[in-house]
């Protein structure tokens, strides 16, 4: 559907008088320390979602049956540009997962019932989702799962671990991959469910980081009793759902916005962030610091131009979890990258700092998470191997597991001496 331009254009007047009104300006400031979100922070940013949704503002391109406007993708561009200067609702990690990767996978593969129970409430910041997917034993090898979920008369009866699921401790619900069928080939047997995270049974443990935060949980699900109300997908389909999930993980959901980007090239700052640090220690003339500055600001600018062209390229059809492998290897790749050359540009002072000193603060805590993005949502490695197979069709890799029952890859598991 599209809108006639006036129709987007009294929009966009409307919305900006409402953000007036409602939204505080966004500041600029630089000196956010990323260690996770206070549950006060969350409590906050669910009145701002409230506010949001209630003014019709959330998912404006939705159709009403979920919650949404029923309106069209320019109208949403049009608020989006507009909001941009204010300060959106403030969620932190669970913000994304919630909205850019979890509704995004319910969207695609929920049924009708499910998506009008669960979306509404999503858009209105009353439910918070999370990703439940990765285990103690099954990572990079996700289809390797094995928390169960069995069939007893009604009910489902849920039972296992998950680890490393981002911003679970303040989540209403999680996304839950789990095997349902033991006796066919590991991909064949899964199955996604939404779980209450209040659910008895359910028990939910933050995890200390090295920077001290505690933005990712350990799960432990003893008996949680679960129904066919909850099942995201088909039973034994969890694998397809799975590759829409990895590439929204993988930033696949921000084709349009990296591709409008593109078409605009933007006279890119250099590295603005990394020159303020420079300047504050005097060092902005040091050659080997501005060679610093000059290979991230390059860096920042290849990200960019590839962001461009694999989004245009998602939007053109290849939208799948193989494309969006490129997006999320850059940022695994540069951004790690990026945090060590901040370290040297800021010194002693970003090992030992002030009391209240927020920027010395900021830059240690970005080196320190500096190698979650080479991890979080499958590792560098995995991205080679997902653009090897899946774009350049080349060779896949050899795998004794893929077509055999996973009791019998379990039992040759435990069996296997070592020797290849
Ligand atoms: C910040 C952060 C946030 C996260 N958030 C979530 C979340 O919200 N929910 C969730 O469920 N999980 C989450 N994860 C978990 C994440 O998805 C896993 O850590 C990731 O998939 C890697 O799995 P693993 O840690 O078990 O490592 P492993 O799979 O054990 O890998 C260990 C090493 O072996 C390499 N390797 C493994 N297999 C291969 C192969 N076939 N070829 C080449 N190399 C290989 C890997 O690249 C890696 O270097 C998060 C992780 C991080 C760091």
């Amino acid at each position: 559907m599209t809108a006639p331009a006036n129709d987007i254009d009294e929009y966009r007047i409307r919305a900006r008088e409402w953000l007036a009104k409602n939204l505080e300006r966004r500041s600029g400031d630089r000196t956010r320390v990323p260690r996770g979100t206070t549950p006060e922070q969350v409590a906050a940013a669910r009145i701002i979602q409230g506010k949001l949704f209630d003014a019709g503002y959330a998912g404006i391109a939705l159709p009403h049956e979920y919650g949404g406007q029923g309106l069209t993708q320019a109208h949403e561009r049009a608020f989006k540009q507009e909001a941009s200067a204010y300060r959106s609702p403030n969620f932190g990690v669970i913000g994304n997962t919630t909205f850019g990767v979890c509704a995004q996978v319910i969207l695609a593969h929920a049924s009708e019932d499910f998506k009008r129970r669960h979306m509404p409430r999503i858009l209105a910041g009353k439910e918070l989702w999370v990703q439940f997917f990765s285990e103690p034993g099954a990572g990079s090898d996700l289809a390797g799962v094995t928390t169960r979920a069995v069939r007893d008369g009604d009910h489902w009866v849920l039972n296992g671990s998950k680890i490393w699921s981002s911003g679970a401790h303040h989540a209403d619900y999680g996304m839950c991959l789990t095997r349902t069928n033991w006796d066919v080939a590991k991909h064949r047997g899964l199955t996604w469910f939404a779980v209450d995270a209040k659910k008895p049974g359910v028990t939910i443990l933050p995890l200390r980081q090295i920077n001290g935060g505690s933005e990712f949980c350990q799960e432990f699900f003893d008996d949680v009793l679960l129904s066919d109300e909850d099942v995201i997908g088909g039973i034994g389909d969890g694998w397809t759902a799975a590759q829409t999930m990895l590439m929204f993980e993988r930033g696949g959901g921000r084709a349009e916005a990296n591709a409008e980007l593109g078409r605009q090239r933007p006279g890119r700052t250099l590295a603005p962030d990394l020159v303020e640090l420079a300047r504050r220690r005097g060092v902005e003339k040091d050659g080997r610091i501005r060679q610093a500055i000059a290979l991230v600001h390059t860096n920042d600018f290849i990200q960019g131009q590839l962001g461009a062209r694999i989004g245009a390229k998602m939007m053109r059809g290849r939208a799948d979890a193989g494309m969006a492998a490129y997006l999320k290897l850059a940022a695994g790749t540069f951004g790690p990258l990026r945090a060590c050359l901040g370290m040297e540009i800021a010194g002693a002072g970003a090992v030992a700092w002030r009391p209240g000193d927020a920027v010395a603060e900021r830059t240690s805590n970005v080196y320190l998470n500096g190698r979650t993005t080479a991890i979080a949502g499958g590792t560098n490695e995995m991205q080679r191997n997902g653009i090897g197979e899946r774009v350049l069709g080349l060779p896949r890799e050899p795998r004794f597991d893929s077509d055999r029952p996973f009791t019998e890859v379990q039992r040759l598991a435990k069996e296997w001496s070592g020797r290849m």
